[in-house]
């Protein structure tokens, strides 16, 4: 019988893996199945822009996977039954046999960190969330107010958005920090702070959120703020599929992986992109981004294919090279960075930092052809 392959998720690390495997390895050999909750690819790095109204499109997963063997089951992987070797489908058949089991179920947004996120928060996280977003951004009348909570990127790169888009709303940024963009030189953080002035985004630094309400939110310490839509991107966290199912997980939900991103609990599973807690150039856990996703995709498959061909692979190499904020369609930030994340004196700001951004979006998808 051959090796049966399971992917689980078709996002950026996922796809790429799949892919790649189906060139490296032969047909006869190995079964390879990719389980994915819909027959799209979403490019998560634009549901920001989606969010804020602008055109939206999302490539067929078929389209992507024709000419290979992979076979695609459009399904919701409900558990992980990691004894019987099988993940369990919402849909028929109901479950899958895998022999290798690929986890790449991708991440969400942290809405369980404060009372009243989860019930009245909107997200850019997933598709659903960032659709919700939209449709409520469409109804505020002009002069409502959105407040974007968390100063990370994807907190600063959907406040500017929001605000270019959608001129007549008031767009208001909550972080818990001293300042935005704190992980930037010097130069790079005096043009974001520039950027999002001009845009009219008002910053509210060291205001720790500490309920939202249909209305709107509260501040600890006392102060509250009115909002038509709060917008919670505090960070992502892994889905509970690992570790309900018992593989050994981080604080996050993510898999433990080892540097050949094999599990550290069940050698027959491996975990990539923001599922996986892979182990960076530095030794430190990957940052949730495509840029660790995308080689630990590549990596994966090459991991796995020579295992299943009689070799011992390497480590798989995760470093950075830069950090990538758009301000709208027509300006940003590119942070260039050491391999461990740090800062370099260097960065690319305003119209040249937007072309920049988005040719490595564009070359991100590209880059999905294995
Ligand atoms: C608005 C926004 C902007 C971002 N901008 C950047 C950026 O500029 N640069 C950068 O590096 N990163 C950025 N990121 C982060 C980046 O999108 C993620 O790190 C990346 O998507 C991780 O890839 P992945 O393959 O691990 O997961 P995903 O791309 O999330 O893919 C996971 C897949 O698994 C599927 N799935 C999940 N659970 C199940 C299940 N139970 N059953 C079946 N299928 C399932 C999902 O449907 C999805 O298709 C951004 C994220 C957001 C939300």
């Amino acid at each position: 019988m051959s090796h049966r392959i399971v992917v689980v998720g078709a996002g950026y690390a996922g796809l790429l893996a799949t892919k790649r495997l189906a060139r490296k390895l032969r047909r006869g050999d190995v079964t390879i199945t990719l389980v994915n909750a819909s027959d799209r690819f979403v490019e998560r790095v634009r549901l920001h822009q989606f969010a804020a109204g602008q055109p939206w499109s999302a490539a067929s997963l078929r389209r992507q996977l024709s000419g290979t063997p992979v076979q695609l089951v459009v399904a919701r992987v409900t558990e992980i039954d990691p004894t019987g070797r099988r993940v369990c489908l919402d849909v028929a058949p109901g479950a899958i046999g895998y022999d290798t089991l690929v986890y790449a179920a991708g991440s969400r947004a942290r809405l369980d960190e404060v009372p009243g996120a989860a019930e009245h928060a909107y997200a850019v996280a997933d598709l659903e969330q960032a659709t919700r977003l939209r449709h409520r951004v469409a109804e505020i009348a002009s002069g409502g107010t959105v407040a974007v909570v968390g100063g990370g990127l994807t907190g600063l790169e959907t406040a500017a958005e929001l605000a270019e888009s959608c001129p007549g709303l008031r767009v208001r940024l909550f972080t818990g920090a001293d300042d935005v963009g704190s992980g930037l030189a010097p130069r790079a953080r005096t043009h974001l702070r520039r950027a999002l002035d001009r845009l009219d985004v008002s910053v509210h630094p060291r205001s720790v959120v500490a309920a939202v309400r249909e209305d709107g939110l509260d501040i600890r310490g006392g102060a509250s703020f009115a909002a038509d839509a709060v917008v919670w991107t505090t960070g992502f966290r892994a889905p509970e599929l690992a570790r309900e199912a018992g593989f050994a997980t981080d604080g996050s939900g993510r898999m433990l992986v080892d540097a050949t991103l094999r599990s550290l609990s069940h050698p027959e599973v491996y975990a990539v992109g923001d599922a996986a807690a892979g182990v960076s150039v530095t030794g430190a856990p990957s940052r949730m981004s495509c840029q660790a996703a995308l080689p630990m995709g590549r990596g994966v498959a090459d991991v796995v294919a020579a295992r299943l061909t009689g070799r011992e692979p390497g480590p798989v190499r995760i470093g950075y090279a830069f950090t990538n904020i758009s301000l709208g369609r027509r300006d940003g930030v590119v942070q260039f960075t050491r391999a461990d994340d740090r800062p370099r004196g260097f960065a690319l700001t305003g119209r040249a930092a937007a072309v920049f951004k988005e040719a490595v979006v564009r070359s991100t998808i590209r880059s999905e052809a294995g």
